[in-house]
């Protein structure tokens, strides 16, 4: 296994439309077993696998629980079938470090997705939980939170933005 660090706004596979899973394997618990280290180390509670690298359609939640460690929860495939209401919260993303903005998204979804052993689940959720899902989507799908911000929001943070997108790019090359 290439080494895994988080990638960084700028970095092109961070837009790149990931892969399906289809071999539910080893060397994916691996990968996953890896990424709950990597996303508890840095605090994160959701991690997308373009965001270390991996362009494959799986994420990994560790949902906060009070007084215990969180709970790990593991998508592959995740494909949302329907969503419901509007709810504004403020995202952050282990990608786009030191960057915070209120995003706007359903308060309420229905998904389906495989679970690390390729079984298949529907799910509906609101919440955090629903919040967290639609951010790491939004990943396998080349999409960052920061699309999302209404075009003002967007033009406020221009310059921090092209300071990351210059970081990614050199984080790009150096792991390339
Ligand atoms: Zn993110």
């Amino acid at each position: 296994m290439s080494t895994m660090d988080i990638r960084i706004y700028g970095d092109s596979i961070l837009r790149k439309l990931s892969k399906p899973v289809d071999s539910f394997d080893e060397q994916l618990m691996a990968v996953a077993e890896k990424m709950y280290e990597i996303m508890f180390e840095a605090d994160g509670i959701g991690l997308a696998a373009p965001q270390v690298g991996v362009s494959k359609a799986f994420l990994v939640i560790g949902m906060p629980v009070e007084d215990e460690e969180p709970e790990r929860l593991f998508f592959a495939n995740p494909v949302i079938l329907e969503s419901r209401g509007e709810d504004s919260f403020e995202e952050g993303c282990l990608s786009v470090p030191d960057i915070r903005a209120d995003v706007i998204r359903p308060e309420w979804i229905k998904l389906k997705y495989q679970d690390i052993h390729g079984k298949e689940h529907t799910l509906e959720t609101d919440g955090l939980l629903a919040r967290v899902l639609q951010h790491e989507i939004d990943h396998l799908n080349g999409i960052l939170f920061v699309d999302r911000l209404t075009p003002a929001r967007k033009s406020l943070l221009k310059n921090d933005l092209q300071k990351l997108a210059k970081k990614g790019a050199k984080s790009e090359a150096d792991l390339a």
